[in-house]
């Protein structure tokens, strides 16, 4: 895509014109990140491309803030499928520890060839998820595995000081649950076989909430604050 001239050329911090991150796209490759507490804490960055989740381990989490870079350790494919999971991976298997789907939806390349643009270790890309969104940039380092991932400057952009997004919003984009939450109610472990634990999840969250209204139903609660008088 040939807006970069037109990016150049602006800092969108301080012009209220579109920086032309909010075009649509046609195409809806899938990005997710989940954070996945296992030996060390660290947030699985996926981009669906050529039917697998092309996927990077980033440590630190990612920033909203230009000026920082954060290392992103390329690892390997994932299935499809992989992004709509939540739960606990057993201990003693691999990635043993708690898996929550912390953002999730859609990416655009911004060149013009994304797979050429991957094998060349340098990615542009319009996020669209709940928690990340705008510009963002994957730059290999040269040692074959360590990449970076960055944000661009845009609207969607933050200092790091102001506005850790990991710290801001730390729990999961699906259930909402924090990690620890997750890692009590989860008895379900990972069966490569279930094709959409994110409907499952979110069923189970709409079902558990209908529970809770419908059993503090509204006469009963007027009813008894009348007792009480
Ligand atoms: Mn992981």
């Amino acid at each position: 895509m040939a807006l970069n001239e037109y990016r150049r050329k602006r800092n969108f911090n301080k012009t209220p014109e579109p920086s032309g991150s909010k075009i649509k796209s046609t195409k809806n490759y899938r990005y997710l990140i989940q954070k996945h507490a296992a030996s060390h804490l660290h947030y699985d960055f996926r981009l669906e491309l050529n039917g697998v989740l092309k996927s990077w381990a980033v440590p630190k989490g990612p920033s909203l803030d230009p000026k920082i870079k954060r290392l992103a350790m390329h690892v390997e494919d994932h299935p499809i499928e992989y992004g709509s999971f939540q739960g606990t991976i057993p201990k003693g298997q691999y990635g043993g520890g708690t898996v929550m789907l912390w953002d999730k939806g859609t990416w655009l390349p911004q060149d013009e060839n994304p797979y050429a643009a991957y094998q060349a270790g340098n990615m542009k890309f319009i996020l669209r998820g709940k928690k990340l969104k705008g510009l963002w940039k994957l730059i290999r380092t040269g040692t074959e595995n360590s990449w970076l991932l960055i944000k661009t400057q845009d609207e969607y952009a933050q200092d790091q000081a102001e506005y850790d997004v990991t710290l801001k919003e730390p729990n999961s984009v699906m259930t909402k649950q924090t990690m620890e939450q997750i890692a009590n109610n989860s008895k379900k472990v990972w069966h490569s076989n279930r094709a959409d634990e994110d409907t499952q999840n979110i069923k189970l969250a709409k079902k558990a909430k209908t529970k809770k209204t419908s059993s503090v139903s509204k006469n009963k609660v007027v009813k008894s604050v009348k007792k009480k008088r």
